[in-house]
C-alpha cells in the first residue's frame, strides 16, 4: 500500500532551525536549514517558522505527497496542551500561541513540543532507546536537560517544565547556576561549565587570574578538556572526573525517580563517547544500591532528534501511530 501522508516538521533553536518533510514511518524525505536570526525579535521569528512551515507543504504537494499535520519544537517552557511558547530566552518567546498560528496560516493541525521532550521522543521511539519502553533522555551541551520517555510519550509536566535535570541540586554550596542557586547538576557537568572550572583551575596554577571574559566564554573547551584528560593531562583528569561524579549523582538520582531501562545521552558533550561513557558507567554503578543499573548509551540521530521527534509529535496529534514497531 503507497502511503503518499507526510508531517511537515520544525526543531526551532537560537541560532538555526531544522526542518523537515518526513513520512509516517519516520523517513525524511525532504530537508532544510534556516537561521533563526533571533535578535529580530519573537514576531519575525515566528514569521519565519510560518514561512517555512507552509513553503515545505506546498512543496510536499507540489511533490504529490499529503501533509496531514506541523510538528514544531522550541527550547525553553512549553506548554503542549495549549500550544503556547510560554517562555524561551533563547528565541526571544513569550507566551507567544505557537500552535494556533500555524494552524491559522496552514490550515492543518499542529503539534508544538519542548525541544529536548521530542529529542528524547525521537531518541526513544526511533533512534538508541528503541525497544527499551522506559527510557531517559539526557542532553548535555551549554545546560543540561532531560526527557523521561514512557512507552514512547514524553512526560510535559503540570506546567511544561518537566525533565529539569540539570536543576538537580548535587553540590550544596558549589557553583552558581544560571538559574540563580549554588550547586545545580549543570553548573558543574555541562560542557559551559567544565570549560569554565578547567579555564578557572588552569588559571591558578598558571599564577595569570583568567579574566571575567575567559571566564564567560572559556578558551577551552569541553570536548578538549575530555580530550586532554584521555591524554593523562592531571588537571584536565581532575575536571573530568568532577563532572562524571557529578553527573552520576543526578543521573543516580533520575534512576532513583524513573527506573528506566535506559539512558540516552545526547548533546555535545555525548561526543566525548567511550571518554564519557565508560567512566560514568563506572560511576552509576558505584551508587547503585538495589535499584537496576539502566543501559548507558550515546545518543543516535544526533542533530536531527529534535526535528524527527517535531515529526512523531505531529503524527501523534493526528493519530499516526505506526512507525516505530514496524521499522
Ligand atoms: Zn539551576
Amino acid at each position: 500500500m503507497t502511503d503518499d501522508r507526510v508531517v511537515v516538521a520544525l526543531d526551532v533553536g537560537g541560532t538555526g532551525m531544522k526542518c523537515a518533510v518526513v513520512r509516517p514511518d519516520g523517513v525524511v524525505v525532504r530537508a532544510e536549514r534556516h537561521p533563526t536570526d533571533a535578535a529580530r525579535g519573537p514576531a519575525a521569528v515566528v514569521g519565519t517558522i510560518l514561512d517555512v512551515a507552509e513553503g515545505l507543504a506546498d512543496k510536499a504537494r507540489a511533490d504529490g505527497l499529503t501533509p496531514i499535520a506541523v510538528g514544531i519544537a522550541v527550547p525553553g517552557v512549553v506548554d503542549e496542551a495549549r500550544g503556547v511558547a510560554v517562555w524561551s530566552a533563547n528565541v526571544g518567546f513569550r507566551d507567544v500561541p505557537v500552535r494556533d498560528l500555524a494552524v491559522a496560516r496552514l490550515g492543518l493541525p499542529t503539534a508544538l513540543g519542548h525541544d529536548v521532550r521530542v529529542g528524547g521522543l525521537a531518541e526513544a521511539r526511533l533512534g538508541a532507546g528503541r525497544g527499551s519502553g522506559h527510557v531517559l533522555f539526557v542532553a548535555i551541551g551549554t545546560g543540561i536537560a532531560a526527557a523521561h520517555v514512557v512507552d514512547g510519550t514524553a512526560a510535559v509536566g503540570a506546567h511544561g517544565a518537566a525533565g529539569e535535570i540539570g536543576h538537580i541540586l548535587v553540590r550544596p554550596g558549589g557553583p552558581r547556576c544560571g538559574c540563580g542557586r549554588p550547586g545545580c547538576l549543570e553548573a558543574i557537568a555541562s560542557a559551559a561549565a567544565i570549560g569554565r572550572r578547567y579555564a578557572e583551575l588552569a588559571g591558578q596554577s598558571a599564577d595569570a587570574p583568567v579574566t571575567a571574559a575567559e571566564v564567560a566564554e572559556p578558551p577551552v573547551t569541553a570536548a578538549e578538556v575530555a580530550q586532554r584528560a584521555a591524554t593523562g593531562e592531571p588537571l584536565a583528569g581532575q575536571v573530568w572526573q568532577e563532572a562524571i561524579d557529578a553527573l552520576a549523582d543526578g543521573l543516580a538520582s533520575g534512576q532513583a525517580l524513573f527506573d528506566v531501562a535506559t539512558i540516552v545521552l545526547g548533546g555535545g558533550l555525548a561526543q566525548a563517547g567511550d571518554g564519557l561513557l565508560t567512566p560514568l558507567r563506572a560511576a552509576m554503578r558505584e551508587r547503585m544500591t538495589f535499584h537496576r543499573e539502566p543501559h548507558l548509551v550515546a545518543a543516535a540521530l544526533g542533530d536531527e532528534a529534535g526535528c524527527l521527534g517535531a515529526a512523531l509529535l505531529a503524527l501523534d496529534a493526528v493519530g499516526v501511530r505506526d512507525h516505530q514497531e514496524k521499522r
